[in-house]
């Protein structure tokens, strides 16, 4: 309780910095991370520049170093996630460039091991502990959706058919829309009942009321960790589709696990919702314009647009500014209503130690440091 108000006095972004470890190829190799302190600090060590010169510290709310392990750090998450029953709306995002352990830190490597587990799960797991536990007063529903945004395009993840993409409600004012002309047409006055129920259902597909900002995405209901495993395996199998051997497209994309949380009082009936958001960002590394054209300068684009949005806003939000420019991206439109108001924010900065990374990680832990 002490910890979660503590926590509150900060405001209401958070930065964690992790640091992974060499793998298992890369014994030997020197490490960029000269210190790791208890109170946030981190001092990382420039290879080409020696003493003082080369080292440079920065400070965030928590540092992990390499040994840290996943549960230690869904520890200092949990009060976040737990507060989504209270009716908070709650973002988590992962950022760090391509290989620095962001899919590692939300998803985990393997989820046949509970130990492995990453952030999603843990989440879930913990949401459903705590709705078991306040059952003689509380029922809570808990749903899920996932999309992935690509090149500026939001997909559904949980969809049956994601080759297709696919706006009910869009179809259901068009067809509205003509349902319309045809009564005009006829010069009749009248609203048919047939537009008035192609409306409805048009109007209630985009209004779902719990906060969704992909109203047109697939939501499951989920009732145990067991259903949970099963959605995102589907939703991991369908972002894997649209890669290939060569072309891991899991590294260009955001994804986005958002876990809706509807509580109800046994009592009174009164219900209050909350939404939790797990980002797993696309690979911050900049990419050599001379270096690569057609879609892959696409997608740098989108994603240094996308990016940049994200760093704008969460800024924004942090200078407690009165303009939140929102709008700049896909992903800052589908995550607006987990962002700012009374949401809490929270950003795992991911770092490879490796010193070929230097460069790549300074801008990381700048882009952290303005947010932060
Ligand atoms: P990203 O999603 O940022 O591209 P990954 O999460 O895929 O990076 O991590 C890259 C590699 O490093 C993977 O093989 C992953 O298992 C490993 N890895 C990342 N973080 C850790 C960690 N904390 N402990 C052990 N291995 C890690
Ligand atoms: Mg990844």
């Amino acid at each position: 309780k002490l910890h979660n108000e503590l926590q509150e006095l900060k405001g209401n972004i958070r930065v964690y910095c992790r640091i992974r470890p060499f793998l298992p190829g890369q014994k030997g190799k020197q490490s960029i991370v000269e210190y790791v302190g208890e109170n946030g600090e981190l001092i990382i060590l420039n290879p080409s520049k020696q003493g003082k010169e080369g080292r440079r510290s920065f400070k965030f709310n928590k540092v992990y170093g390499p040994t840290t392990t996943q549960a230690e750090v869904y520890l200092d998450t949990q009060p976040l996630v737990q507060s989504v029953v209270d009716g908070y709306n709650v973002c988590i995002f992962a950022y760090g460039q391509t290989g620095s352990g962001k899919t590692y830190t939300m998803t985990g490597p393997d989820r046949s091991s509970e130990e492995d587990w990453g952030v999603n799960y843990r989440a879930l797991n913990d949401l459903f502990r705590i709705s078991r536990s306040r059952e003689s007063s509380f029922t809570y529903e808990v749903s899920v959706q996932m999309v992935e945004i690509y090149n500026e395009q939001v997909r559904d993840l949980l969809s049956n058919d994601v080759s297709q993409k696919k706006y009910p409600s869009l179809y259901y004012h068009f067809l509205s829309t003509i349902l319309v002309c045809f009564d005009l047409n006829l010069q009749q006055i009248h609203v048919s009942p047939l537009f008035l129920f192609c409306h409805t259902l048009g109007i209630l597909s985009t209004t779902q009321g719990n906060g969704l900002t992909v109203p047109d995405a697939s939501i499951r209901s989920v009732n145990s960790t067991s259903d949970v495993l099963e959605l995102m395996d589907i939703g991991l199998k369908n972002r894997a589709k649209g890669s290939t051997a060569l072309n891991d497209r899991s590294s260009r994309s955001h994804s986005v696990v958002s876990i809706h949380v509807r509580g109800t009082d046994v009592k009174s009936g009164s219900s209050l919702r909350g939404s939790l958001n797990l980002v797993d960002l696309a690979g911050s590394e900049r990419i050599d314009r001379s270096e690569v054209t057609g879609d892959r300068l696409k997608e740098a684009q989108h994603i240094n647009k996308s990016l940049s949005a994200l760093g704008d806003v969460i800024f924004a939000l942090a200078q407690k500014s009165a303009h939140v420019p929102y709008r700049n991206s896909k992903l800052t439109q589908v995550l607006q209503n987990s962002l700012g108001g009374q949401a809490k924010t929270l950003m795992y900065v991911q770092l490879n130690p490796d010193c070929s990374s230097y460069s790549e990680s300074v801008s990381t832990l700048k882009f952290a440091e303005r947010v932060s």
